[in-house]
């Protein structure tokens, strides 16, 4: 039975009509990632690197960070791996940063907002992620983008780290893939704008949630209102996928809606390219995957956007059969 299973890990992530919906793994350290690979990941579709930096007394070095980066990638053996960067301060305070609390972490100074003034923190982290890269197939991914300015200065600063390891001699990954996360509602208005600077964007579902209804993520009296699957959320999904396809960009969802079965024949339904969860998920969405009808699924999900309620959408589901193989 365990080889079965693992016959079964190894196959593509395809729906039963042949549709390619990639699936990759969500990790938070590099000896996460080859259990990832083991129950079937196609990738890691985020790297938490801000776990790196975490429960301790001072940021990691160049060194201690490129090879926990080359571990995954050796790990990956040539599969693709998205390397968030640190997605810190706010909710998630460092003590060596001294950055004072705040009464709004989640609309605070964190992730891509605090880089300018850490930059040699940021650019410690390009590099290793730059060196790394050499060893196998990586893309970075800036979490909380919201503005162009945001992902411009970015790059300013790739070419910056990518000019001083040439100089250097030091090796490194010539071309990066470069994408955002996409958690920030009004990044939907202007993907289009995105589509010229980066390669990919992948939505961040947890945050998104919140920030699109305005609900707090952690908050127990407003959780009845969490929830992603509602008219303006799959339209805004919908926006996302259908602006960033016209301009030949693929988009994943990286939050935990992308490992719930229950929304997976919405997700194939909205021609969503990949999909990454935590590792123990993969297995039963991998399976699911292959007895699903992309066809089937893109009606259900043009149906689900035209429902008045979260419950008529849920109605929806429950009445959705997948094909039998
Ligand atoms: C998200 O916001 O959906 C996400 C994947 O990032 P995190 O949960 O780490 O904020
Ligand atoms: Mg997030």
């Amino acid at each position: 039975q365990a080889r079965q299973q693992a016959q079964a890990a190894a196959l593509p992530a395809l729906s039963l009509d042949g549709k390619r919906l990639e699936v990759a793994a969500n990790i938070g350290s590099a000896l996460e990632a080859p259990g990832a690979f083991s129950l079937g990941a196609e990738g890691v579709g985020l790297f938490r690197s801000e776990m790196l930096y975490m429960d301790r007394e001072r940021a990691p070095d160049e060194q201690e960070q490129f090879e926990a980066y080359q571990q995954v990638l050796l790990a990956a053996n040539g599969k693709p791996v998205i390397f968030r960067t640190m997605d810190i301060g706010g909710d998630k305070p460092l003590p060596y940063l001294n950055i004072p609390q705040e009464e709004n972490p989640f609309l605070g100074y964190r992730a891509v907002r605090i880089y300018p003034e850490f930059a040699d923190l940021f650019r410690t982290q390009l590099r290793a992620i730059l060196r790394a890269g050499a060893f196998g197939n990586a893309l970075l991914m800036i979490p909380m983008v919201h503005s162009l300015d945001q992902i411009l200065w970015v790059k300013q600063e790739l070419e910056r780290v990518r000019a001083q390891l040439q100089s250097q001699g030091l090796r490194y990954a010539a071309s990066l893939p470069l994408g955002i996360m996409v958690e920030v509602p009004s990044v939907c208005y202007i993907i289009d704008h995105f589509c010229d600077e980066v390669d990919f964007f992948s939505i961040g579902s947890n945050d998104m949630t919140q920030y699109l209804y305005a609900v707090d993520r952690n908050n127990p009296r407003v959780s009845p209102l969490y929830n992603p699957i509602t008219p303006s959320f799959l339209r805004m999904l919908r926006q996302i996928v259908s602006v960033a396809h016209r301009h030949g960009k693929w988009v994943g969802i990286c939050g935990e809606l992308g490992g719930e079965p229950r929304y997976l024949p919405l997700l194939l339904g909205m021609e969503l390219d990949e999909l990454s969860m935590s590792g123990p998920r993969i297995p039963a969405i991998k399976s699911l995957l292959r007895q699903l009808d992309s066809q089937a699924c893109r009606q259900l999900a043009d149906n689900a956007c035209e429902c008045r309620s979260a419950d008529d959408i849920e109605t929806l589901l429950a009445d959705f059969a997948p094909q039998e193989d």
